[in-house]
């Protein structure tokens, strides 16, 4: 039989016979799994919704093994990615690790957001086995597993199938590195990585470089130009109106639904294809991207947006700016105006140190300094390139770690000369 004979009847067995075939879908599909099988709640226990989040369905719809999602806060991410968890446990036997920042968080969310909802749901409650704790949970013949990424010791040694980490830009990145030699003996070696972004090529916006990069275009029903929504070009106000999402052309009012998932390089991640018997042809292959942009959200209106803005507006700050741009608009952000990248401090580096003159140490870049360091350092039995770790301290700027042995060289003090650039 081959695959458009399957289709054709199934629409056959939708028409005759809904709830069987819900049944039969659930097997297959996460959406109406999560909805008719399991009766999955959000965390304040409301039905999941995609009228105001349509571009999340094509996200929950996605088995690429190497899923990356540079994202705004508040868009429903942790939620979907944990029911494909869910869902997955129970239609496989697989052992999964889901990642967050720091053991605080993981213990927080398994008790505020990760409880109730199965709480809520008859049909996981009666799934769960006897082992459920903060940080290990069974369902079915799976096992899933609710880490911190601060410390080497949280990357538990048990071999898995699929790893998320969810706000990877804030979790210890080398911690991260330990977490994927979990997958190594996997037939599945899944990743799904997302993340509200911080500053450019760092961290989750470096990995979403090298994937498809997905975009939800949106094509105005006026002109026809398909567009990204974005804060500069679509928030449009009128002389005492009101603000609103217009097209960046003709500035008609555009239907955020009215959109379709883009890929900037479709060339870069191609999913899975089967033949007609159901026999694997070729493996999904590289990296799977999405930019997941608040504004391209209907909940998010413009008015909300615009308020948003003149708060920063008022505040002036780089912090301010900055949180907008990371958490509104899910966009990386650097302040000032010569842009310090990676790159531009790799370029700057070599293996040889002056015996005289300023040596530049390392920077931090936006919420809480931005300075150089004034001293002859490293001293001249360190002659190796040296590391920069971002700082979360308002008087330090950054520690310094060699990259050959990991041993931390410098943890500047608070008297050390600083200035700005
Ligand atoms: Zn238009």
């Amino acid at each position: 039989m081959s695959i458009s004979d399957v289709t054709a009847g199934f629409a056959e067995l939708i028409k005759d016979n809904p709830t069987v075939a819900s049944e039969i879908l659930g097997d297959i599909d996460p959406i109406t799994w999560m909805s008719a099988r399991a009766n999955l709640r959000t965390e304040k226990l409301e039905p999941l919704e995609f009228k105001d989040h349509l571009p999340m369905v094509d996200v929950y719809r996605d088995w690429h093994p190497l899923i990356v999602a540079q994202k705004g806060s508040q868009i429903g991410m942790t939620t979907c990615q944990i029911c494909k968890l869910l869902y997955y446990c129970d239609t496989h036997n697989i052992t999964a690790i889901y990642t967050m920042p720091t053991a605080k968080d993981v213990f927080e969310f398994s008790q505020a957001r990760f409880a109730p909802v199965i709480k809520a749901s008859n049909y996981l409650s009666a799934r769960m086995g006897n082992v459920d704790n903060a940080t290990l949970k069974r369902m079915g013949a799976s096992t899933l597993y609710f880490r911190g990424a601060q410390k080497h010791s949280q990357a538990i040694s048990v071999p898995a199938d699929i790893i998320v980490n969810d706000e990877y830009d804030f979790s210890a990145q080398d911690v991260m590195d330990t977490f994927e030699k979990r997958v190594g003996a996997s037939k599945l070696k899944w990743f799904w990585r997302f993340s509200t972004p911080s500053i450019p090529d760092f961290g989750i916006n470096a990995l979403y470089k090298d994937t498809d990069q997905r975009h939800w275009l949106v094509r105005c029903t006026s002109c026809g130009k398909w567009q990204d929504v974005t804060f500069e070009h679509n928030l449009l106000k009128r002389k005492g109106g009101t603000p609103y999402f217009g097209c960046r052309r003709c500035s008609v009012k555009l239907n955020r639904r009215n959109g379709a998932w883009v890929a900037k390089h479709p060339q870069k991640a191609t999913d899975a294809v089967y033949d007609d018997q159901g026999r694997l042809v070729a493996p999904a292959d590289g990296m799977r991207g999405y930019w997941i942009n608040p504004l391209t959200f209907t909940y998010v209106t413009a008015t909300s947006v615009w308020a948003e803005w003149r708060k920063v507006e008022r505040k002036n700050t780089n912090f301010a700016r900055k949180r907008f741009h990371n958490f509104d608009l899910g966009l990386p952000y650097l302040t000032g105006e010569g842009l310090i990248t990676r790159d531009t401090i790799l370029r700057t580096m070599q293996a040889s140190i002056p015996d005289t003159g300023f040596n530049v140490i390392g920077v931090d870049q936006g919420d809480y300094s931005t300075g150089l360091y004034e001293e002859s350092f490293p001293p001249a039995e360190w002659p190796w390139l040296l590391s920069v770790l971002p700082t979360t301290s308002t008087k330090l700027i950054a520690s310094l770690v060699c990259t050959v042995c990991g041993r931390e060289l410098l943890t500047p003090s608070p008297t050390s000369t600083t200035r700005e650039i």
